[in-house]
C-alpha cells in the first residue's frame, strides 16, 4: 500500500529531531530503500515485526506499508515518540511503541513466538544487543528471522568462515545458532547524518538445534581464551583453561599448534566438551 504520512524530512523537521550521535541516531529518509529493506524483512508475508530504534519512523513506516500485521518497536529517545504516535495513528492497531532501553528488554515475554526482527541498529549499542539475543538461554529463541544493519565490518564477521582474518569469536557464537547471510549493501550517503563507512544487511535465522552440542557458557569461555590471544596456537592460549590443555586439545582429535581461525565451529563444540566436562 502507499504510506499514507509526509515525508520523512518533513516529519524530522515538525518534530525538530536533530540526529544525536550518542543514542547511534544515522536516520535513513529514502522510502524505497526502507521498503527494501522491509521486504527483506519478509513484511510482505504478514505477521508480527520487532523493531529497535524506530527512530523518526522510516523503516517502521515501511514494514507497516509492505504488509506487516503489527509492529512492536521500543525507542530509548523520547523525543521520537510524537513522530511514532502519527504513525500509530495513521496504521490504527498495527504499531505498538514502547519507550525504553532494548537492552533490557525480555524478548521472550515480549513477542508472540515467530516474530521477526527488523532494525537499523544503533551502531554503539548493534553488537551488543545481537549478542544478547543470540546468548538467550533458551534455544530456538522467540523469534523467527532477524534482518538487521550493521556496518559492513561486523557483517562481515558475522558470516565469516574458518580462515579468514574475519573470522572470530561472534563468527562462532553467531553461526553455532544461526545461519547468517549478507543480503545487500547500503551506501553511507543514505543515511542523515552519514556514518563513517558502509554498512550492510545481514539475515540470521535461528537454527533449530546448534550447529554442535555444546553449552553455550562452555563455548564463550572457550572462544573468548582462543581469539583472545589469536595469533597464539591453541596449547597456549587454552592453558589458561587448563594446565593440560595441549593432553586435551588432543584428546578433541585437535592439533594443538592450530591456531583459532583454523578451528571449524563444530571444532570449538568438540573442545569445549574435551575442556569442561
Ligand atoms: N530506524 C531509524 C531509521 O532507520 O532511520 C533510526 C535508526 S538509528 C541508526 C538507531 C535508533 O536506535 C535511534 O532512533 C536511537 O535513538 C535508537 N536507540 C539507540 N539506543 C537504543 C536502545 N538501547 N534501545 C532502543 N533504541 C535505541
Amino acid at each position: 500500500m502507499n504510506d499514507p504520512l509526509p515525508p520523512l524530512r518533513a516529519v524530522i523537521a515538525a518534530h525538530d529531531l536533530n540526529a544525536k550521535k550518542s543514542l547511534g541516531q544515522n536516520f535513513l529518509f529514502d522510502l524505497n530503500l526502507t521498503r527494501r529493506i522491509a521486504r527483506a524483512a519478509g513484511a510482505e508475508d504478514g505477521g508480527t515485526f520487532y523493531e529497535v530504534g524506530p527512530g523518526p519512523g522510516g523503516l517502521t513506516r515501511a514494514l507497516l506499508a509492505e504488509g506487516a500485521d503489527k509492529v512492536i518497536a521500543v525507542e530509548r529517545d523520547r523525543r521520537c515518540l510524537p513522530a511514532l504516535d502519527e504513525i500509530a495513528e495513521a496504521y490504527r492497531g498495527r504499531l505498538d511503541v514502547l519507550s525504553g532501553d532494548a537492552m533490557t528488554m525480555d524478548e521472550a515475554e515480549l513477542l508472540p513466538r515467530g516474530a521477526r526482527i527488523a532494525a537499523n541498529l544503533p551502531y554503539n549499542v548493534g553488537t551488543a544487543l545481537l549478542i544478547k539475543w543470540l546468548t538467550a538461554p533458551q534455544w530456538p529463541p522467540v523469534w523467527a528471522s532477524a534482518t538487521l544493519m550493521f556496518q559492513r565490518e561486523v557483517a562481515e564477521r558475522l558470516v565469516a568462515k574458518p580462515g579468514s582474518e574475519q573470522y572470530g569469536r561472534i563468527s562462532v557464537l553467531a553461526q553455532w545458532r544461526c545461519t547468517a547471510k549478507i543480503l545487500f549493501d547500503v551506501n553511507r550517503n543514505a543515511f542523515v547524518p552519514p556514518p563513517s563507512v558502509t554498512s550492510s544487511i545481514v539475515r540470521l535465522e535461528p537454527r533449530p538445534e546448534p550447529l554442535a552440542p555444546a553449552r553455550l557458557e562452555d563455548l564463550k569461555r572457550i572462544t573468548a581464551a582462543a581469539f583472545g590471544q589469536r595469533r597464539k596456537m591453541l596449547r597456549q592460549s587454552l592453558k589458561s583453561l587448563a594446565p593440560d590443555a595441549e593432553a586435551r586439545i588432543l584428546a578433541a582429535g585437535l592439533d594443538p599448534t592450530a591456531r583459532p581461525e583454523d578451528l571449524r565451529i563444530q571444532d570449538f563444540a568438540l573442545l569445549s566438551r574435551a575442556f569442561f566436562r
